[in-house]
């Protein structure tokens, strides 16, 4: 039989070989931990991160050892992820967020065996160490200049490691690798219990690459500048780390400084055309913007906003004062992470009108083809496509998770599906609408109400900065929605003033019964509102 060259294995290193060779001088712009920032190309990225490969090869290493990483967004960061993963390693992200009992609970429970480190993270290695019996080495990610004082670790330096092996590393070739073989790990944020490990393979980073790069996608190319706001710790990059260098995209990489000023000036300096990131970043982005009507992102095209909700705020403002396209992205660290885009669509053939197009962003988009989805009731009915009833949403595909790491049972059904343990709607055309978390639902005299809904309308009030809105018990309707704000600074919103702002742009026995004020609202390691430790802080609430 005829037929194709499908024994070639699809491994992510296609990515960075694919961009040395054919947009080699397209430039890597990357702010650094250490201050400076450095401009370099694909082409010296890959022979850097083949030289640190060939260093990994010469630490005794076994196939599917893990080597883990606790960086920003840089170059080197990016190198690392090559170089682990190009010799049949497993590139195991650490979220520096997160608190060192979580750190320690991963890195044991995965058994990293190296950790390259970002010099900020030294003390904090220092005293996670004695802890961490599997990991045998530690380097950090920069020159012997800046090397940071930590005795204790013994840790090498990457430059000098690199500049060593660079001139030995001519000629070197990738291991050959199966593409089903795992080689990216992530864990949850654990919100609802222990983390949980979530392995990538070659195969799944390089479909889901090119899912997220179609044109209703990030939809970049060769004449686009892509700032990668989100961290490469969280979920995978978003997959950015492959689809930037797979389609030929210049790059720039933020590093630690995600304040709204950094990422304008670094925006407006690079003139970046996509971009992706959490909301967090979008609304100190505009709140930065607003203080000075001079501030304008004039080569920006595509912002893709995704993790949490989009507040209608930031399409007013990017989409319709700065004429961005703005698209929502829903997704979870289990589905690689992107499983839908809310792009709008054409409906046979004819553009919607502003109104529907707007709508349609609000949502959390449609799927694209490696993903597909369902609602289920609480008996695993499926339910229709009616913009109207809310369901558990299941998702499968090839970029979707089949079980967590050492689990050793499937985490979906017979039919692969996956129980997202969010709730949502879908519309007759594929939109699909996050009302809420499974266990943050609010259950209200037998009817479900959204409490994403109700935070985003209360963000639109000028005075509030941010908001949640958690379930109460309440004696005759089992629960309540009861609003959290932190006003902006400076503000003193009064309780009657929010309500009323908030009849008519929600259902009305939506309206909450309360609003109580706060300095701060607990966030997740991935910048998330953090319900369940809000429930608990407010857990003496009563209606009374
Ligand atoms: P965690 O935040 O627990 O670390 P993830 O980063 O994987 O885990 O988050 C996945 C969850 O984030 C989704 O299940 C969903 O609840 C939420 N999420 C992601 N994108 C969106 C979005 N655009 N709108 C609403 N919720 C979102």
């Amino acid at each position: 039989e005829g037929t194709m060259q499908d024994d070639v294995p699809l491994v992510v290193t296609r990515c960075l070989d694919y961009a040395a060779k054919y947009h080699g001088s397209t430039e890597v712009v990357s702010r650094t931990v250490e201050g400076p920032i450095v401009r370099t190309n694909y082409k010296e990225v890959h022979s850097r991160a083949q030289a640190f490969a060939n260093a990994l090869l010469s630490m005794d290493f076994r196939k599917g050892d893990r080597v883990a990483t606790m960086a920003w967004n840089t170059h080197r960061h990016l190198e690392c992820w090559y170089a682990i993963m190009g010799i049949g390693a497993v590139c195991h992200t650490l979220n520096p967020r997160l608190f060192h009992a979580d750190l320690e609970y991963i890195i044991n429970d995965a058994q990293d065996c190296i950790i390259l480190a970002d010099i900020s993270f030294a003390k904090s290695l220092e005293e996670l160490a004695p802890k961490l019996p599997s990991v045998r080495r530690y380097i950090f990610l920069t020159d012997e200049g800046h090397m940071p004082k930590a005795p204790s670790l013994r840790a090498q330096c990457y430059e000098t490691v690199v500049a060593d092996w660079l001139p030995r590393s001519k000629g070197f070739s990738w291991p050959e690798l199966d593409e089903r073989q795992g080689c990216g790990l992530c864990y949850t944020s654990g919100t609802t219990g222990r983390p949980k490990g979530v392995m990538y393979t070659h195969r799944s980073n390089v479909l889901h690459a090119m899912a997220s790069a179609t044109p209703d996608g990030l939809g970049g190319g060769t004449s686009d500048t892509m700032l990668a706001v989100v961290p490469m710790f969280h979920a995978n990059s978003w997959g950015i780390a492959f689809s930037a260098p797979m389609v030929g995209m210049r790059l720039v990489l933020p590093a630690a400084a995600l304040d709204g000023r950094s990422v304008y000036e670094l925006m407006a300096a690079e003139e970046v055309t996509v971009t992706a990131g959490v909301p967090t970043v979008w609304l100190a982005l505009q709140a930065h913007m607003e203080a000075d009507p001079a501030r304008r992102l004039e080569r920006m095209r595509v912002l893709v906003i995704g993790g949490s909700a989009m507040p209608r705020k930031l399409l007013d403002f990017f989409g319709d004062r700065h004429g961005i396209d703005v698209r929502q992205m829903w997704g979870m660290t289990e589905t690689s992470p992107m499983g839908t885009f809310g792009t709008p669509v054409h409906s046979g053939g004819v553009e919607p009108g502003p109104e529907e197009r707007a709508a349609q962003r609000l949502t959390q988009g449609r799927p694209h083809f490696l993903s597909d989805l369902r609602i289920v009731d609480e008996s695993g009915r499926e339910l229709p496509w009616d913009g109207k009833a809310f369901g558990n949403l299941h998702i499968r595909g090839p970029v979707v998770l089949q079980s967590y790491f050492k689990a050793g049972r499937p985490a979906v059904d017979a039919d692969r599906w996956f129980d997202t343990g969010d709730v949502a709607t879908m519309s007759p055309r594929g939109f699909m609408q996050i009302t809420d978390r499974a266990k943050d639902v609010i259950k209200s005299g037998g009817e479900w109400i959204s409490s994403i809904e109700i935070e985003n309308a209360a963000v639109g009030h000028p005075q509030v900065g941010e908001a949640a809105v958690i379930a109460v018990p309440h004696p005759k309707w089992t629960e309540r929605p009861l609003l959290v704000v932190v006003p902006k600074p400076g503000q003193n919103p009064s309780k009657e003033d929010i309500l009323g702002y908030l009849a008519g742009k929600v259902a009305k026995w939506w309206v909450p019964d309360d609003v109580v004020f706060l300095k701060e609202i607990p966030h997740t390691a991935t910048g998330k509102i953090y319900k369940l430790a809000l429930r608990k802080q407010l857990g003496g609430y009563d209606f009374g």
